[in-house]
């Protein structure tokens, strides 16, 4: 678990549950909770209850009269459903994010709906329909978002792997992450409060033989239905279907013509959902146009049988490759943009952005921050007595040393020119003062062999402590009183470490 708290420590952007989702789930949780209860607490938000009236005015419910006012929905379609249609929209509202970086929030989210979508279809099919059923299958994947959030970079690693291996995306995600996106997802939702009902099934969606008699019901509808919601938008579409099509032949005893329409109506209810969590619709066709496509693919190009399997192959090692080559690139660029070319350890970039991240994490959960700066004792000395070259050996030498020694969750960069810092998120100035004097030792000791020479250096660092209590989160001020502290250590000697408290101005 402690992979997991630090993961969800990790995520600054993750958004806290609004205070109207918190009332909705503590009714949840109540055995018995009044009509009024739950529309006053809807009611108070205009949008959400345009929402909830147009979700129980849709074709999903079928009925033929008008639902206009909130105790109204509740009287047809009971209290249980209301309070989860309503934990749905808040959820997603509280989420949903029109981002333009390489993990696509909105497609994300049509996945979900697609797929809450379908388990309830099918869960009514299979007669195992709950009043959660829907908000369990929509936040079935959460645990994507959440890792995605707390380290876009590593979530983004699993996508590119995903793409190319035939890993399944939990294993790539536990090689990436040693967690995958069920335990997360599960954990995150019972720290929220959320009932176990919804919870604990989601813990099992890919792995429902694991899952507790009481839950496997409700595992293998998210299995189903996360299977039906990727014939949608995942690769590898034509295979996904077949299998489902077998899966469903089997379980709901009917023909494949049945279980076509099925999907197709999977289609026809998910247009109407999205518009109500606003997502764009379009591309959501009908399963049996994208079959009617694929047949007409295969048709024009009218190739014997054999033909088509070494033209398929060959594409597929074309595309592998590519798909190898383009992953290669990805990390490539991610890596350059943030590590320093010389020396290879973080760049001044990287350090801005994590600082501030870090910074924002500590104001918000309370915890303190260290920072330590260093620089290089009369370097301009070793360049003009060894040359630049040597100079650059001896940079390495010192970003060697911090590689070696610092761990995660410390980040050491190179903050310019011949001058480090450390951050160091959660440690008080004592933490700090160990940390940069073990540095100053182990600098003081080290030998940088070049050239049949021996070259010794020293450093001196300023270190200074973020303090929730005086809440100064201004980040400029912070580098400014460690290089304070830096400079202090110059002054009065070098080869030494200096302390100076952040002022409020
Ligand atoms: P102090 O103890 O006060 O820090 O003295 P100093 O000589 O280390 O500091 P000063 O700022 O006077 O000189 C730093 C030198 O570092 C000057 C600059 O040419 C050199 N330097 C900066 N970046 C690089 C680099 O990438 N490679 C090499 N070889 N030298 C660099
Ligand atoms: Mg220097
Ligand atoms: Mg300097």
């Amino acid at each position: 678990m402690e992979t997991l708290n630090s993961l969800l420590m990790d995520v600054a952007t993750l958004p806290s549950l609004p205070a109207i989702a918190i009332k909705i789930i503590q009714e949840i949780r109540k055995d018995k909770s009044s009509v009024n209860e739950l529309a006053d607490i809807i009611s108070f938000d205009p949008a959400l209850t345009a929402k909830v009236l147009k979700v129980a005015n849709s074709s999903f419910y079928g009925l033929s009269y008008k639902v206009d006012s909130i105790d109204k929905a509740v009287n047809i379609l009971g209290l249980e459903v209301l309070k989860n249609i309503a934990l749905s929209f808040i959820i997603v509202r509280g989420f949903k994010r029109n981002s333009v970086d390489e993990f696509n929030q909105e497609l994300f989210w049509k996945r979900s709906i697609t797929a809450a979508v379908c388990a309830d279809l099918m869960a009514s099919r299979l007669k195992k329909r709950r009043d959660d059923t829907f908000v369990t299958a929509l936040l079935m994947d959460i645990g994507v978002l959440v890792m995605y959030l707390s380290r876009p970079d590593d979530y983004l690693k699993v996508i590119d792997e995903k793409m190319i291996s035939k890993a399944s995306t939990t294993d790539v995600e536990k090689s990436v992450f040693g967690l995958d996106h069920q335990e997360v997802g599960s954990e995150i939702l019972k720290a929220w409060g959320i009932p176990e009902n919804i919870y604990t099934p989601i813990a099992y969606h890919h792995k429902i033989h694991e899952a507790a008699p009481e839950f496997g019901d409700t595992s293998e509808v998210l299995m189903l239905s996360d299977m039906a919601s990727s014939v949608y938008y995942g690769k590898k579409s034509a295979e996904k279907l077949r299998m489902l099509n077998q899966l469903l032949q089997n379980k709901l005893n009917i023909s494949e013509s049945d279980v076509n329409q099925l999907i197709d109506s999977i289609a026809e209810k998910t247009v109407e959902i999205l518009s109500t969590f606003d997502i764009d619709a379009n591309n959501v066709k009908p399963i049996s146009e994208i079959v009617q496509d694929a047949h007409e693919d295969f048709g024009n190009l009218n190739l014997s049988y054999e033909q088509l399997v070494v033209e398929l192959k060959q594409e597929r090692t074309k595309t592998e490759g590519l798909a190898r080559e383009l992953k290669n690139a990805n990390e490539k660029l991610r890596t350059l943009t943030f590590q320093d070319s010389l020396t290879g350890i973080y760049n001044h970039r990287y350090f801005q952005e994590i600082l501030d991240k870090e910074l924002e994490r500590a104001e918000r959960y309370s915890r303190s921050l260290s920072l330590i700066m260093l620089d290089i004792d009369n370097f301009k000395k070793i360049n003009d007595t060894y040359g630049h070259q040597q100079g650059d050996v001896v940079l390495c030498a010192v970003a060697e040393l911090f590689k070696q020694i610092i761990r995660r969750p410390d980040t050491a960069a190179r903050y310019g020119g011949e001058e480090f810092a450390v951050i160091l998120p959660e440690a008080d100035i004592r933490g700090a003062v160990i940390l940069a004097e073990r540095i100053r030792q182990m600098v003081e000791r080290m030998e940088i062999k070049s050239d049949n020479q021996v070259v010794k250096i020293t450093v001196s660092a300023g270190i200074t402590m973020y303090e929730p209590i005086k809440n100064i989160t201004n980040k400029m001020k912070l580098i400014e009183t460690a290089n304070k502290a830096l400079y202090y250590s110059k002054m009065t000697g070098r080869n030494k470490l200096s302390v100076v408290p952040i002022q409020s101005s």
